[in-house]
């Protein structure tokens, strides 16, 4: 096979494409080779999936490869992804792969790779990889030096218990909270379940078969595809609504009333629920996240670490600097001293104890905070121009930006905030667009803010392709 001709190329985490046209199995098969080829001889990789039509087939190729390199494969089978990362770590391999295409449509796949620790590979890690799948110099082991596969059960199971181990299961239990769980058929399927039922709650589960075409609904939990949670939230009178993304390593939140919690206020609750019996901390999370995760920090004598976005970034803060939690505006949470993974499930179950240390309602809790108004726009440009004037607009922006901004952040775009109230501009990673980020304390600073935003980026994109239009034609 001539992988040459592939060009496959890792995103901000992992490989992603579309599964039998970019991502076949020849291709997860020198995956899986290059694992092996890169850790080793002899070591120990644990291989999961999500739920996908593609993902059993994906996941069987990359076993092979990695056996061909000389890995022995534990096949932990359909799994969260969270629960992937636990099972590395506690299963003491040496490395791990995830096939999942996450949040994405049916119809793609993806391969994370993940090391020892239960953390994914970093950026640089991803290239070395792709270096050696480009350049094909792959190597097989002889016939006597296979690796053994081996199919572990129990892992779900075994996440679960972890993650009881590690919140107040009494004091949620005699609540006895009502709960809308809805894991879109994905990977949450065989653990989410089990966890808020063992946790005492009165659960209704919706779309908890696993089903790789995610007829359902979109496997993003994103607002406009939870009317069918929200509407069963309701009909039931549920305390609380659940939704799992594809691979279940983020959970969106739907309250009492029926309203969807942004991401970021339950990230800023979970900080604030961590940092409640000590002063001080590090919070590490991406240049999208709402002010109110500053509010919170001060609340506690935190300090905010901001990354680009994306989990890698995040993880690779989290170890630099010591910090103990961090997240992104889709929940998205990391807690240090559990696994190096964003986590849905036990973002639930710290929730629930949350609402039931305080004996308060989610939006209570939630009305508890700052409110913030949001928006989020985009400027389109040429395709083929996108590249090449990227790194140009970015530049453009920042000096046209009203320049009495208290503090500039250019780690990922660039984001001004004045006060509390701010604007990020950013290119997209995969398509040929400027995304506009706004947040403000109030509707009327926002659309101020809406105006300026959308007003700098679409000059700053004319100026720049004039300027590349003009390169060419000169
Ligand atoms: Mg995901």
């Amino acid at each position: 096979m001539n992988t040459k001709a592939l060009q496959p190329s890792f995103g901000t985490f992992g490989l992603r494409g579309l599964a039998n046209v970019d991502l076949t199995p020849q291709l997860a098969l020198e995956i899986g080779l290059c694992m092996a080829n890169y850790l080793g001889p002899g070591k120990t990789v644990v291989v999961g999936r999500d739920s996908r039509t593609s993902s059993e087939m994906l996941s069987m190729a990359v076993s092979s490869g990695l056996l061909s390199g000389g890995c022995h494969v534990k096949y932990v089978g359909l799994v969260a992804t969270p629960a992937l990362s636990f099972a590395v770590k506690n299963l003491k391999a040496d490395g791990g792969v995830m096939v999942t295409a996450s949040h994405n449509p049916p119809e793609w796949n993806g391969i994370k790779l993940w090391n020892s620790d239960g953390s994914g590979f970093s950026r640089s890690q991803d290239k070395v990889i792709e270096g050696m799948l480009l350049r094909g110099e792959l190597k097989h082991v002889s016939w006597s030096r296979i690796g053994r596969f081996e199919i572990v059960e129990g892992v779900p199971e075994m996440y679960v218990e972890g993650i009881l181990e590690r919140v107040n299961v009494e004091a949620i239990r005699r609540r006895g909270y009502r709960v809308v769980l809805d894991c879109g058929g994905g990977s949450a399927c065989n653990s989410s379940p089990k966890l808020l039922r063992k946790l005492g709650c009165d659960l209704k589960t919706i779309n908890c078969t696993p089903d790789g075409f995610f007829r359902a609904r979109p496997p993003e939990p994103r607002p406009e595809n939870l009317s069918e949670l929200v509407e069963a939230v309701k009909s039931v009178g549920a305390d609380l609504g659940v939704a799992h993304d594809g691979d279940a390593d983020r959970a969106a939140f739907i309250d009492e009333k029926g309203l969807y919690v942004q991401g970021d206020r339950i990230l800023a609750l979970l900080c604030l629920n961590h940092f409640r019996n000590r002063s001080g901390g590090l919070i590490v999370t991406t240049v999208i996240t709402s002010s109110v995760i500053y509010d919170v920090a001060e609340k506690v004598g935190a300090k905010v670490i901001l990354t680009p976005v994306g989990e890698p970034y995040l993880v690779e803060k989290m170890k630099e600097t010591g910090a103990e939690i961090g997240g992104e505006e889709n929940v998205g949470l990391i807690v240090r001293d559990w696994v190096w993974s964003r986590e849905g499930a036990y973002a639930v179950a710290l929730v629930l104890e949350l609402m039931a240390r305080e004996g308060k309602s989610l939006s209570e809790l939630s009305d508890s905070l700052p409110k913030y108004e949001q928006a989020k726009l985009m400027v389109r440009c040429d395709r083929e121009i996108f590249p090449l004037i990227k790194h140009m607009v970015v530049e453009l922006v920042k000096e046209m930006l009203p320049q009495d901004y208290d503090r500039l952040i250019t780690i990922d775009g660039v984001k001004a905030y004045y006060g509390r109230n701010w604007v990020l501009v950013r290119p997209s990673g995969t398509e040929p667009l400027f995304r506009v980020y706004v947040e403000a304390e109030d509707k009327t600073t926002l659309e101020e803010l809406k105006k300026m935003g959308l007003k700098v980026t679409e000059d700053a994109v004319k100026e720049s392709t004039d300027k590349i239009k003009g390169g060419l034609n000169a």
